[in-house]
Order: C-alpha cells, then structure tokens, then sequence
C-alpha cells in the first residue's frame, strides 16, 4: 500500500488548498534550476489558492552564507514569486529536530550507534581489500538496551541511526508515476550526528511536518531521499505528502548546465537587460510544457495552463539563444507601460539618458520606444540602438562609409540634394518626407535606396536602423539639417584633392 493511490487525472488538480515550499540551501547565487523549481511551486500554490512558503536551509553553517540568502531573496523579488508566511530558517529549528529524533529513540525506530568513525572507516577499507560492496551491519551497531546505558551514562559520543524496517517503500510520484525502492537496499542511515546536529533528511522532513507541507516538488536529484523521508514521516505519524520530481537542467551539449554553459545565475540575467517576464516564461518551460506548442507566455497564461501534467520527465535543455529570442518577443509583445520601468533603467544605466530627462519628453521618447522595441532583443539593444536621437554629432562606422558612401562626390551631391529637398518642407512629417525623396529620386533616375542608405549614414552613422522617415522624424529638423550639412563637409574634405 502506499499514501497516496490516486491516479494522474486526480492528481492535476489537488483535493485540498496545496501548501509547498522552495527550500534552498544558501551556498551558492541563485541558480536557474532552484528558480525554476520555486517558480513551478508557486505556479502551483497559487493557481489552486494555496500557499508558497519559502526555507533557507542553512544547516551546513560552513557552506551556507548571507549573500547567498541575499541573492536568493533577491531573485525571487525581481521574478515576483512572493512567498506566504515568515521566511522559515532551517538552522532555528535544531531544537525540534533533535526532540523528532528522541521520539524516533523512544519507540524503537531509532538507535543510538556508538561505533566509533575510524571503525566504520575500517569496516569499509576491509569491505573494498575484499572487492565485495560495504553492507552497513545492524547486528554491529544495535546494542543491547543495558550497554547503550552504560555507555551513554559515560557519555561516549555516538551518532543516531533509523532502523529501516523490511519491506519496499514506495510513493506514486506526481512525474515519474509509480516509484519503488526495496527497503533492504537502504541501510539504517543517520538522523543526528554525533555533535548532535540532524543530517538533511531529517530536518527537511521535521520542518515539511512543521510546515504543514501537502506536496514536494524538487529536483529529481532528491528521489534516493525520499523514500528515507517516507520512512521518516510514517516512524513520526505524520501524513506523507505528495511528490513530483522535477527534471534537470542540462545544456545544449547534454551536460548538466554549470558555469561552462555561461550565466547560471538568476542575477546574471537580470543585469544582462532581460525582463523578468522572459525569465519566468523561459523558466517555465524548463521541464514543463502546456501540452500545445505555445511558447510565448505571459504570466496569466502560465498560470492558466500549468498543471502537474505537464511536467516531463527527460533533463531539459537550456539554450541561451532560445532565451534571447524570448526576450525580443516579449519585448514586442508586452504592453508599454510594462516595459516602460524596465526601459527606464537600462537607459540610466547605460548612461545614455536620466529618467526625468526621459519622462519630460514622454511622449516623444514613447514612441521611439515603440519603434525600436519590435527589432531589439533586450533592453540593453534599445538603449544602445536609441543613441542616435539622443546625442548631438554621430560618428560614422567604418563599415558604414565603405558600403553606402564609397563614391564620396556622388554621395556628397545626393546629400546635398536631399538636404535642399528636406529643408525646404513646409512640415515636418513622414509622408511629407517621403513624397519628397522619392520625387527627388524619380528626378535624379535612382532608386529610393540611393537616397535613403547614404541618408542614414549621415543621420546615425550606422547602416541599419529604424524606418529612414522614423530617423528624420526622432533626430528631429534642425538636428537632421545639421547632420546632413557635416556628412557633405565631411565627405568633400575626404575627397582627395
Ligand atoms: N536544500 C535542498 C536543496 O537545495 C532542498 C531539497 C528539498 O527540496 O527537499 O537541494
């Protein structure tokens, strides 16, 4: 038998308001499994009106440090996954863990090991010169009621193990269905060391009691604990909760993703111009997919379409070039008042224009947002593609000079000629623009694209940009005037005499 027999269609949506937790080991940045791992719980929590807890699990005190936290509290404010309830920290909770452990003395399901480390290392290395695999001896470590006495009475040091009982552990597992582990095949492991602090799967298990936590969804690298957390929860009396074992995250060459792969970090990504939204919706589709070929999501839609069904089980690929895609279709996508903060900051950052400046001209700035927003790929593109209508003189790429002006007197009259016709408009708009320059080509017997490409140098110095009726009308009259009068000068002074 096992806690919980209900098959898959019942398990998609829960019987009761689900409580889960994101439950982090502070030693490292905020990794983009452990985000995407708090994100799918979240989405659950929140879809079925339950609640999202978070845990620090800091009980390597060694390994586990302030930043870390940090990084993860600030991971999750910029991803929006708020969590329910105090933030819980695994390292308080040491009292508790330590009475779970005399409750699991006290009826039996526990014993103390007096066995000293550097025996244990000896069974072992006995164990290996022999070529037969270490088999942990209960018989060894169980001793009779009356030398435990004597022994503790002397306060020898000793660790506490589970007795794990025959038999075969197993849970019907929310992505891998049915999952079973012979009993004989886990030996009696540690539950409190001999300094008295709990191993890992104690605690988790004392503090998910606690918590009144209703379903685990972790990485699947967790599924050779959990049926020791199994045993643990039934030798307590507890209610088992449920599991789903998420994939994990490898990278486009099939390797679990680290550092080689490039950014992993949560913060790496915020500081790189992505929007959250993208990270969510990227995220989410690391092992989880909505059972169509929809791949575009804003949250609204991850939330109506995220179900336990959909969670696979192969690793899933990350591949950085499908995330900078993503982030261009939100960026066109999403409405502007949204991007608008995120724009805001990149333009500041970058050092290309102050907020006030940017919020005196709104409307102005807006709509240059709107054009440029639909060809850019982050935030950063924007600022970085917008400087033409922000500075005064443009410098001339290379390139640029090469392709579109290789004839320099050529280039030099049709600029001229553009000039004459641009200045002598009556208003300053696109179709007025654009009826001028292609009269002025019809007379000239060029096409429209010997005008425009040599006026786009002059007007950004670049070879691509947004629409050229766009360029004049951003970089504004006088501004477009002037430039077309340096490109000329510039032009006649590079003609060799
Ligand atoms: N601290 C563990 C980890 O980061 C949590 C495992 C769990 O969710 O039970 O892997």
């Amino acid at each position: 038998m096992t806690d919980h027999d209900s098959s898959a269609a019942e398990q998609a949506a829960p019987a009761i308001r689900p409580r889960v937790r994101f439950a982090p080991s502070p030693t490292g940045y905020l990794h983009v499994g452990g985000a995407r791992t708090a994100l799918f719980n979240w989405l659950y929590a929140r879809k079925y009106g339950g609640q999202f807890l978070l845990r620090i699990e800091d009980t390597d005190r060694q390994r586990s440090t302030d930043e870390s936290t940090r990084a993860i509290f600030d991971g999750l404010a910029w991803l929006g996954l708020d969590f329910d309830e105090d933030v819980v920290f695994q390292g308080s909770n040491l009292a508790r863990h330590q009475a779970d452990v005399e409750t699991l003395l006290a009826s039996g399901a526990a014993y103390r090991d007096f066995t000293p480390q550097a025996e244990l290392e000896r069974q072992r290395a006995d164990a290996e010169a022999r070529k037969v695999p270490f088999a942990f001896d209960r018989a060894l470590a169980d001793l009779p009621a009356e030398v435990v006495a004597q022994k503790l009475a002397a306060g020898e040091p000793h660790a506490v193990r589970f007795r794990v009982p025959e038999g075969v552990t197993e849970w019907y597992d929310a992505v891998h269905e049915r999952i079973a582990f012979p009993n004989k095949d886990i030996e009696d492991f540690v539950i409190l060391r001999s300094d008295r602090t709990p191993v890992y799967n104690l605690a988790v298990v004392s503090d998910d009691i606690a918590m009144r936590i209703t379903m685990v969804m972790r990485g699947d690298d967790h599924i050779s604990n959990t049926p020791k957390q199994i045993l643990l929860y039934r030798a307590l009396g507890a209610t088992v909760p449920e599991f789903a074992h998420v994939p994990m995250i490898h990278g486009t060459d099939g390797k679990k993703l680290s550092k080689r792969h490039g950014a992993t970090a949560v913060g790496d990504y915020q500081h790189l111009g992505l929007l959250p939204s993208t990270m969510l919706n990227f995220l989410a589709l690391l092992g989880w997919s909505p059972g169509d070929d929809t791949e575009v999501m804003r949250m609204e839609t991850l939330l109506e379409k995220f179900s336990l069904d959909g969670l696979q089980k192969k690793a899933a690929i990350f591949d950085p070039q499908k995330l900078d895609w993503m982030n261009g279709q939100h960026l066109s996508l999403m409405p502007l008042d949204d991007v608008m903060p995120h724009i805001y900051q990149a333009f500041e950052r970058l050092g290309v224009a102050s907020r006030s400046d940017l919020e005196a001209r709104d409307e102005w700035f807006r709509g240059l947002v709107e054009l440029l927003r639909v060809r850019a790929r982050t935030v950063d593109d924007i600022a970085n593609q917008s400087t033409p209508y922000f500075v005064e003189d443009v410098m001339y790429d290379a390139d640029a000079v090469s392709k579109q002006w290789r004839d320099a007197n050529a280039s030099a009259e049709i600029l001229s000629a553009t000039r004459e016709r641009l200045a002598s408009l009556n208003v300053w708009d696109t179709a007025s623009m654009e009826a001028a320059l292609r009269t002025l080509a019809e007379e000239l017997n060029i096409s429209g694209g010997k005008i425009f490409q040599p006026l786009r140098v002059a007007l950004t110095g670049l070879t691509v940009s947004i629409g050229i009726f766009d360029v004049l009308l951003y970089v504004g009259r006088d501004r477009s005037l002037a430039r077309l009068d340096n490109a000329v000068r510039w032009l006649k002074q590079d003609i060799p005499a």
